[in-house]
């Protein structure tokens, strides 16, 4: 293989550019020429593609969003626009394409697979979503964002005494508020995984206030309830002053943690790898600190799961 591409695509997640940086760079190490795929499947599709040299990823690895831009591109759900996108290729001659992004930009990857296009995945989401990997590629720095921020509201939720409610992203996954909620000692945290036990964060508050507690802090994720809503409910059930923090979109942007670089620097390099070795419909991804491999068509069958004994244990921590 003499000529690869790569793009980003789906939700943005910081570290995005430390992988593409690393796909760039271990392609130049073993003599192979790389190019960027603008805007995800969309560019793809539009022949936005452009040759990267070593400098083209210089200044990058610190930096959040994503160098190749991302873009969502409903034509690539098509027969017609996933064969456009492996023509673009072909005309240039390039003969593999690693894909940076999530499980929606994963089936992408695996129909281009099935039609015979070499293609490697490289797990790149905040909501840590995915089955085959310990994590994700941003999960790391957008749970840090979050704490960051609460630990800022906690300060003023103790000044005034009140309960907040902090709603983090999640739709169908967990993992960022069970972790955010287990760094930041959260008396509740919401996630879509458990039925929400309302009554349960009802006692949890007053049992706080009865010794003397001057804050609380509940952790939502935002598949589970709108924040507003869930604390007007609160507000109502216990009589409490309670304030809501949307925290929104600031959670998927920001310089990339150590982890989230060294991570992406890993994948990156490992996809590079496989791909080179011939393979196709893979996924890469980090297991007990392990770079492992495994089928996308697996992969994205089998549903990831939360760490059970987190939840509980975060329970067990917040009596
Ligand atoms: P993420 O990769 O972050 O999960 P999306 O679910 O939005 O993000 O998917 C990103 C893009 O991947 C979509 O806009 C589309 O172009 C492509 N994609 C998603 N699902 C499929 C599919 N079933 N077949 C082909 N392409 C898909």
């Amino acid at each position: 293989m003499k000529k690869v591409a790569v793009l980003t695509s789906g939700g943005d997640s910081p570290g995005m550019n430390a992988a593409i940086r690393a796909v760039v760079r271990k392609c130049i190490y073993h003599n192979v020429d790389v190019y960027g795929v603008m805007y995800g499947y969309q560019g793809l599709i539009e022949g936005h593609i452009e040759k990267l040299e070593i400098g083209s990823v210089g200044d990058i690895i610190h930096r959040g969003g994503t160098k190749l831009h991302s873009a969502r591109c409903e034509d690539f759900k098509t027969e017609e626009g996933q064969r456009k996108g492996i023509n673009e290729l072909k005309e240039r001659g390039i003969e593999g394409l690693i894909v940076i992004g999530g499980d929606g930009s994963f089936r992408g990857a695996e129909k281009l697979s099935e039609k015979g296009f070499p293609c490697i995945g490289v797990p790149a989401t905040i909501d840590n979503d995915i089955a085959g990997t310990d994590y994700t590629i941003g999960f790391d720095t957008a749970l840090n964002t979050i704490i960051d921020a609460v630990d800022k509201i906690r300060d003023t939720a103790t000044s005034h005494e009140r309960t907040y409610v902090i709603e983090v992203m999640g739709r169908d996954a967990g993992d960022l508020a069970l972790w955010a909620g287990l760094a930041a000692g959260a008396e509740s945290i919401l996630i879509p995984e458990k039925e929400d036990d309302f009554q349960d964060v009802v006692t949890r508050l007053h049992r706080g206030r009865e010794r003397g507690k001057k804050h609380s802090i509940i952790i939502l994720a935002e598949g589970v309830a709108s924040g507003i809503e869930y604390g007007k409910r609160i507000e109502e059930a216990t009589n409490l002053e309670v304030r809501v923090t949307v925290l929104g979109h600031i959670q998927r942007g920001g310089s990339p943690t150590a982890f989230d670089r060294v991570l992406a620097s890993r994948l990156g390099a490992e996809a590079v790898n496989i791909l080179l070795a011939g393979e196709s419909g893979i996924m890469v991804g980090i297991r007990n600190n392990r770079i492992v491999a495994d089928d996308l068509s697996q992969v994205l069958s089998t549903k990831h799961i939360i760490e059970e004994k987190m939840f509980d244990l975060s329970k067990e921590l917040s009596i």
